[in-house]
């Protein structure tokens, strides 16, 4: 995963649920269908760590990431 990336999708816990939520729910278009109709990251630089896509995963799959830069 890229390390700039605002979130992280763990696409292990991810089914993908009927509908794929959190592509619909990105008030921001962040989010596209990928592999597997599994979300993925397209505009990195839109998302606003808003939170909408963590919340409303069914599954928890979703997680924000740490605003410092890694060591
Ligand atoms: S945190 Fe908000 S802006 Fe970022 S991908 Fe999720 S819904 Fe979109
Ligand atoms: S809302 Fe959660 S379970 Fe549904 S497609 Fe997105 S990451 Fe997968």
């Amino acid at each position: 995963m890229d390390k700039k990336a605002p979130i992280t999708i763990d696409l292990s816990k991810c089914p993908p649920c009927t509908g794929q939520i959190c592509i619909g729910v990105c008030p921001q278009g962040a989010l596209e269908e990928g592999k597997n109709r599994k979300p993925q990251i397209i505009e990195v630089i839109q998302c606003t760590k808003c939170g909408v896509c963590v919340n409303l995963c069914p599954t928890k799959a979703i997680t924000i990431n740490p605003s410092k830069p890694q060591k």
